[in-house]
C-alpha cells in the first residue's frame, strides 16, 4: 500500500488529502435524483457528489457497465434495456446494495435512476433501516415531456466518466474556438474536453426508444414521487430551466 502511495504524484495526494480535510466536516447525506430520463440527473450529480461528498451510483451507467462487459447481469439486462423497458426489480436492488457498501459512499449516496418503481423503493427503504438510515431527501426533476426528445437525441457521452454533452446545449470547449466552431467540431470528431477521450451517443437515445423509456417513467416511475412525498422529503425543481439554474435549485433543497 505504502510502495503505491509513493508513485502518486504529491499535487494529486494533497488535492485529495484537502478534499477529505473539508468533507470530514459535511454531514452524511442520502439523496435521490427522480425524473424522466433527459430531465438532467446525471448533469447535476458530478456537482452535487463533490459538494457534499457523496457517492454517485447511476444503475443506468452500472447496467451498461455490464452490458459492455457480457457478465450474466448485463445478458439479462440487454433485452429490456434496448426497448426502453424497465430490468427487472431483483437484478437493480441487488447492484445498489452491492454498491452501497464502497468506501466512497461512507458519507452517504446519490441515487440516479433508482428507485424507479414502488417496490424497488420499499426494498432500498428494508435495507436503510437494517442500517439505522433512511433517505433524506428526494429530487423531483420535473418537467414537461415535450422538452425531452432534443434532449436525449442532442446527448453525447463520455463512456469512461459518464460526463454527458450536448450538441447545442451543453457542447465540449476547446480552448481558442468559439461557440458555432465548438458545435461543427462535435459534429464531426466527438471529443471529451477533460481527456480529449471520445464521445458516444447511446444505443436507446433515439426517439422510438424514448417514447417507451417516458412510459416506463409515467407508469412505474410516478409513483415513486407519490411514495416519498407522503413522508415528506421530496423537493420539486424546475428541470426545464439552464443548468446553473437548475444547480441553484438543487443546492437550496439540500442545505
Ligand atoms: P439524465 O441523466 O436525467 O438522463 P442528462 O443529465 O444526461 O439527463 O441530460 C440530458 C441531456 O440534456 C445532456 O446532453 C445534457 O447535456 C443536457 N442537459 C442537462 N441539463 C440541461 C438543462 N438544464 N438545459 C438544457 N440541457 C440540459
Ligand atoms: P438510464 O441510464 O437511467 O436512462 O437507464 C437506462 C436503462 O437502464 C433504462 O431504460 C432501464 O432499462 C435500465 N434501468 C436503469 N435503472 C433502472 C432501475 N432502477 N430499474 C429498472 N431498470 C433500470
Amino acid at each position: 500500500m505504502a510502495a503505491s502511495l509513493e508513485d502518486v504524484p504529491s499535487m494529486e495526494l494533497m488535492t485529495e488529502l484537502l478534499r477529505r480535510m473539508k468533507c470530514s466536516s459535511k454531514p452524511d447525506k442520502r439523496v435521490i435524483l427522480v425524473g424522466p430520463p433527459g430531465c438532467g440527473k446525471g448533469t447535476q450529480s458530478p456537482l452535487i457528489k463533490d459538494e457534499f461528498c457523496l457517492c454517485h451510483l447511476a444503475t443506468g451507467d452500472m447496467l451498461r457497465a455490464a452490458v459492455a462487459a457480457k457478465t450474466p447481469l448485463g445478458i439479462k439486462a440487454k433485452e429490456a434495456m434496448d426497448k426502453g423497458e424497465l430490468v427487472s426489480d431483483d437484478l437493480v436492488v441487488g447492484i445498489i446494495d452491492e454498491a452501497m457498501k464502497k468506501t466512497s459512499c461512507q458519507k452517504g449516496f446519490i441515487l440516479d435512476g433508482f428507485p424507479r418503481t414502488v417496490v424497488q423503493a420499499q426494498k432500498l427503504d428494508e435495507m436503510l433501516a437494517k442500517q439505522g438510515t433512511k433517505i433524506d431527501k428526494v429530487l423531483n426533476f420535473a418537467i414537461d415531456d415535450a422538452i425531452l426528445e432534443e434532449r436525449i437525441t442532442g446527448r453525447w457521452i463520455h463512456p469512461s466518466s459518464g460526463r454527458s454533452y450536448h450538441t447545442k446545449f451543453a457542447p465540449p470547449k476547446t480552448p481558442g474556438l468559439d461557440d458555432v466552431s465548438h458545435t461543427r467540431l462535435l459534429a464531426l470528431a466527438c471529443i471529451c474536453q477533460v481527456t480529449g477521450e471520445p464521445l458516444i451517443q447511446r444505443k436507446d437515445d433515439t426517439a422510438a426508444v424514448l417514447k417507451s423509456r417516458l412510459e416506463a417513467f409515467h407508469v412505474q416511475t410516478k409513483p415513486v414521487i407519490d411514495y416519498y412525498t407522503k413522508k415528506g422529503i421530496v423537493a420539486n425543481l424546475h428541470a426545464e430551466k439552464p443548468p446553473k439554474e437548475v444547480t441553484v435549485e438543487v443546492q437550496k433543497a439540500l442545505s
